[in-house]
């Protein structure tokens, strides 16, 4: 049995967390804030409970295959609805909801560009494949060496995977209509990228919005926060909260102990499951840091995020639980996130408004309404800009629903860029860590295990396999089995 130490509680350090505390190693968490959960923590205020963060539940079987394996079900902690319709994308020339039966979807393709079904059928077919290869055979990798990758099985598929295109030039070439484009490249801004510069592996999204649907926990994303931190309790981890670590030491090329708020703590081995960039940058002594200033300068950021969490008191019409606003130029804003990195002039917004769905999280006649814009990852924000945007969402919304909402919002709070860095110690304020372009994927990005320091370890959206709470879950997984492996070879030699 090993004794480690975690930094950070958010689904990455809590999965690391409960993986080990369950092999037999006594395991603690340190963490800033008084909350676990990271950035899909959760607040109340006047009768709201607002999630922080995430509110897309996709790719159910991991989060489910994942408690299976410590003989639980998620269904003992909430209950997961499927969405129906899974969301709404509103258009300047008219909306389009998104069925959860395939033969809906193919008929609205059908509808809007004869011949385009067939496209799609063969897109999702492709899409099912990568989606199986590589959840299993690229995503659960460390990624530490390429020969990880040098593998019968891998190099067939390598080509099928379509590593080298863009998901957006395989899109273009089968489907004209913007509509349609938009519907199959939405999927991948969670990756973090343009588009154009995510490659067309990763219609994998595609297979897992259309195939595999989206869920809601009962009572809000936070259920499944819940369910983690219970299950980590129940294996014997340890919490500090309030406990920000201040520093690694590190002594022969060892980690030995993590210096925090509540004193000096010693372990076999150590995970760092806060923002990598920090870690690398601020925890560690300036010897022992991987990357230097110039390479983090250098890595192409996932877009930043302007949110505002309102309370709304009445029912509002023409929206559902996920409402994207696509009413505006898709291209025009993306560049202005990843090339000028400028605050956008007519964005895309995302409104989501669990409350449609979830009596719990609202007041009786009342809507919680969180509104997302993503940004450029490091923009600075003043409380002004904050608002013109809240006005000019407001405003889409109240165009859309033919309602006025401005005069009836009775909570009001707004999350950006210094949030971020304040609360997370995020690298430049970003909320989805690093983009998932090719020249950032596997063993391009930050390493799960120190080159050096062999007892020191890295989780977390900025490192592989990537943003979002399945991938962030994935690399606790592999830093555990890594740290599990290492601790029997020690206990052996
Ligand atoms: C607004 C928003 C919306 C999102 N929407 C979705 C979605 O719908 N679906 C989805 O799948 N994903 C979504 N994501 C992405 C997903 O939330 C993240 O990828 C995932 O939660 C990252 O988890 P993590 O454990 O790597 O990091 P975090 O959740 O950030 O956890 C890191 C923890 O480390 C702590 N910490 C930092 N420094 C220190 C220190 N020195 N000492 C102690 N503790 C420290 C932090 O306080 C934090 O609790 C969203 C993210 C954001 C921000």
């Amino acid at each position: 049995m090993s004794k480690i130490g975690i930094i950070g509680s958010g689904i990455a350090g809590m999965t690391a967390a409960i993986d080990l505390a369950s092999k037999g190693h006594e395991v603690c968490i340190f963490e800033k804030n008084d909350r676990f959960g990271g950035r899909g923590r959760t607040f109340q205020a006047q009768g709201f409970t607002f999630d922080m963060g995430p509110s897309w539940y996709w790719m159910p079987e991991i989060f489910q295959g994942f408690f299976k394996k410590h003989n639980k079900s998620l269904s003992d902690y909430f209950e997961l609805k499927r969405l129906s319709p899974s969301y709404k994308m509103i258009f300047k020339e008219g909306i389009l909801d998104a069925p959860v039966e395939m033969d809906k979807v193919s008929q609205i393709f059908e509808e809007r560009e004869p011949g385009s079904s067939l496209f799609l059928k063969k897109f999702l077919q492709e899409a099912k494949y990568k989606y199986e290869v590589g959840m299993k055979e690229y995503v659960t990798k460390p990624s530490l060496s390429i020969f990880e990758f040098f593998d019968w099985k891998i190099f067939r598929s390598f080509f099928k995977l379509q590593m080298t295109k863009s998901i957006e030039s395989v899109i273009h070439k089968g489907i004209k209509n913007k509509h349609l484009r938009a519907w199959l490249n939405f999927p991948v801004l969670f990756l973090g990228a343009k588009p154009s510069e995510t490659p067309a592996m990763y219609s994998l999204m595609n297979y897992a919005d259309l195939e595999l649907g989206t869920w809601y926990p009962m009572g809000g994303m936070t259920r499944l926060f819940e369910a983690f931190y219970q299950l980590s309790l129940e294996k014997g981890v340890k919490y500090y909260f309030n406990d920000p670590v201040h520093q690694i030491s590190v002594v022969n090329q060892k980690a030995q102990s993590l210096e925090c708020q509540s004193g000096t703590h010693s372990f076999d081995y150590v995970i760092s499951a806060a923002d990598y960039h920090h870690a690398d940058t601020k925890l560690l002594s300036i010897e022992n840091r991987q990357y230097s200033d110039k390479y983090w300068e250098s890595r192409k950021m996932a877009p930043g995020a302007l949110i505002y969490y309102l309370g709304v008191k009445k029912k509002i019409p023409g929206m559902i639980h996920h409402n994207l606003f696509f009413d505006a130029d898709f291209q025009k804003h993306a560049e202005e996130i990843y090339d000028q990195k400028v605050w956008p002039q007519d964005p895309l917004f995302y409104a989501c408004m669990n409350s449609y769905t979830d009596h719990t999280v609202a007041p009786k006649d009342h809507e919680n309404l969180f509104l997302l814009m993503p940004i450029a990852a490091g923009l600075k924000d003043e409380e002004s800009t904050r608002k013109s945007y809240l006005d000019l969402m407001i405003h889409r919304m109240e165009k859309h629903c033919g309602e006025s909402i401005k005069e009836d919002i009775v909570f009001e709070k707004s999350y950006c860029t210094s949030d971020f860095v304040n609360d997370y110690n995020s690298f430049k304020g970003n909320a989805y860590g690093l983009a998932n372009t090719l020249t950032q994927t596997a063993i391009l990005k930050p390493r799960v295990r120190h080159r050096q320091i062999k007892n020191l370890f890295f989780a977390g959206q900025i490192t592989h396999p990537g943003p979002g709470l399945p991938p962030s879950m994935i690399s606790g997984e592999i830093v555990s089995n890594l740290i599990d492996k290492s601790s029997k070879t020690n206990r052996n030699e």
